[in-house]
């Protein structure tokens, strides 16, 4: 069996009994990502000396009898709207073409000090914006289980780089599902933590009251992993919390029983015979491990798309206004006054999606309309959270589906952005709320893989991971890899 076909935890018992060395595992997927990159497009940059270096280093380490950290010299991509020191950081965006980031975001430093090796840069939406990878101003992301469809977005890079075995373990980050939904597509598991769980320090602003990091992994102990090196508070992000985080990767529990898990009613109602057959077998799975089903009401969920759309364009219209030539960005060649130099700058940096959510912000933000559209947003996003809130008076978690179908063809839902905006319909309350949620693959639709999710109360992401955990190893979804 192929290095690169084991899972992150098992290479570290290997590493760490001798019976393999950094330098090998850090080479077979340096390999992999050489022989099958080309076809999938996840990555955007790879630093081959410097891994290589970084493996000899930690290799040498463990020769000398040290212990490596909990990481112990796996191989990580990185999305590349996260900061890492000397190498690019383009958010796949030509207004950022060339840019290098001249320091470590606080998630990068958390991996660094594990003995986690930074590979290189992965493919993304151009600045997070996207469901489909396709607004990339680089290349779209193709999905390893049909090199036809797309691998979601925004994070499509990390989830196709994780799914086709080109890393064991990525970063990707979510605004509103951009780790879940290609978590879903590519058939991996991938969290968004609680916001303020994870620092947001180094980390390209979309909408910052929604933005936060999130892991992928093969499998639940691989994403509890990595979770539990990049959680925690930073005195570098005011958004982060102080509230102790666990070894969530050590304390995995199979067990359910007295755990009340919540099926909205609504939801369940809506979703179409394929996706609601895999919904009701996974119900299944759960009751047989000992939990309890509640059917219970997410009246608002039917708010949740309109309400992310608005507050989160508002914000990214803000944070892009940074993006201006001079300030930040890529400067135009040619303008003949200071407004020409920051049109020119603006229209030639950024794509056709960016420019469309910067109306879309600057509108809902404008004079005469911040009441109508920004304002109302905030409100109804207050009662999308009581609504959790007191859901999870009753039950532990919530199960939904990740996505309301498999992953579309590319370039079937480019020119249509609200059927695009669709497919996020799932996973934009959880943002919006700002409670954890975690989406691992329960199945298959015409040979594509698809996830359901757990929804969880503030800060208790062991009990997501334990969920996923009992449900994971009931099922044999997670052992099935694309044939590449
Ligand atoms: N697809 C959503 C959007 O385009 C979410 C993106 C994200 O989570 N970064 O806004």
């Amino acid at each position: 069996m192929e290095l690169y076909s084991k899972r992150a935890c098992e290479l570290i018992e290997l590493i760490r009994k001798k019976d393999i060395s950094c330098v090998e595992v850090v080479q077979s997927f340096l390999n992999r990502i050489k022989e099958k990159d080309g076809s999938i497009g996840a990555f955007l940059y790879l630093d081959e000396e410097e891994s290589i270096k970084e493996a000899k280093k930690n290799q040498e380490s463990i020769n000398k009898g040290n212990e490596l950290g909990k990481l112990a010299g796996i191989p990580i991509g990185i999305k590349d709207n996260i900061s890492v020191e000397n190498m690019q950081t383009s958010c796949a965006s030509k207004i950022l073409e060339g840019y290098k980031s001249p320091y470590d975001a606080t998630v990068i430093e958390n991996i660094r000090k594990e003995s986690g090796i930074i590979i290189g840069k992965t493919n993304m939406d151009e600045l997070g914006l996207g469901s489909s990878n396709e607004n990339s101003s680089v290349k779209s992301v193709k999905n390893p289980w049909n090199l036809n469809k797309v691998s979601g977005g925004s994070s499509g890079g990390s989830a196709a780089a994780v799914s086709s075995m080109e890393v064991p373990l990525a970063i990707g980050s979510e605004t509103g599902g951009s780790v879940r939904q290609p978590a879903s597509f590519c058939g991996v598991v991938g969290i968004k933590p609680t916001y303020g769980r994870v620092s947001r320090y180094g980390v390209v602003s979309f909408g910052s009251s929604l933005d936060q990091v999130g892991a992928f992994g093969k499998d639940v102990r691989d994403c509890a992993l990595l979770t539990e090196v990049i959680s925690g508070v930073d005195s570098k992000d005011s958004t982060s919390v102080n509230i102790p985080k666990k070894n969530y990767s050590e304390n995995l529990n199979k067990d359910l029983r007295g755990i009340k898990i919540g099926v909205p009613k609504e939801v369940f109602n809506d979703l179409d015979s394929t996706v609601r057959n895999s919904f009701e077998e996974s119900i299944k799975v759960l009751k047989e491990n000992g939990a309890e089903i509640r059917y219970c009401s997410l009246s608002l969920n039917e708010y949740a798309l309109a309400t992310y759309y608005i507050i989160s364009s508002a914000e990214v219209s803000s944070n892009l206004s940074r993006f201006d030539g001079i300030r930040f960005g890529r400067k135009a060649e040619n303008y003949s006054n200071l407004e020409e130099l920051y049109v020119n700058s603006r229209t030639e940096g950024f794509g056709e999606e960016v420019k469309r959510r910067i109306m879309l912000g600057t509108y809902v933000l404008s004079k005469g309309y911040k009441d109508e559209y920004y304002r109302k947003a905030l409100k109804v996003r207050t009662l999308i959270k009581r609504e959790f809130e007191n859901i999870f008076k009753e039950v532990h978690t919530i199960i939904l589906p990740t996505t309301s179908g498999v992953a579309f063809n590319l370039g079937e839902k480019r020119n249509n952005p609200m059927s695009m905006y669709l497919s996020d319909i799932y996973t934009v309350p959880a943002n919006l709320a700002g409670i954890p949620a975690i989406s691992v693959p329960c199945g298959f639709i015409n040979g594509l893989p698809i996830g359901i999710q757990f929804l969880s109360n503030y800060f208790n992401e062991e009990m997501l991971f334990n969920l996923a955990y009992s449900y994971e190893q009931s099922t044999k979804w997670h052992n099935i890899n694309p044939q590449l």
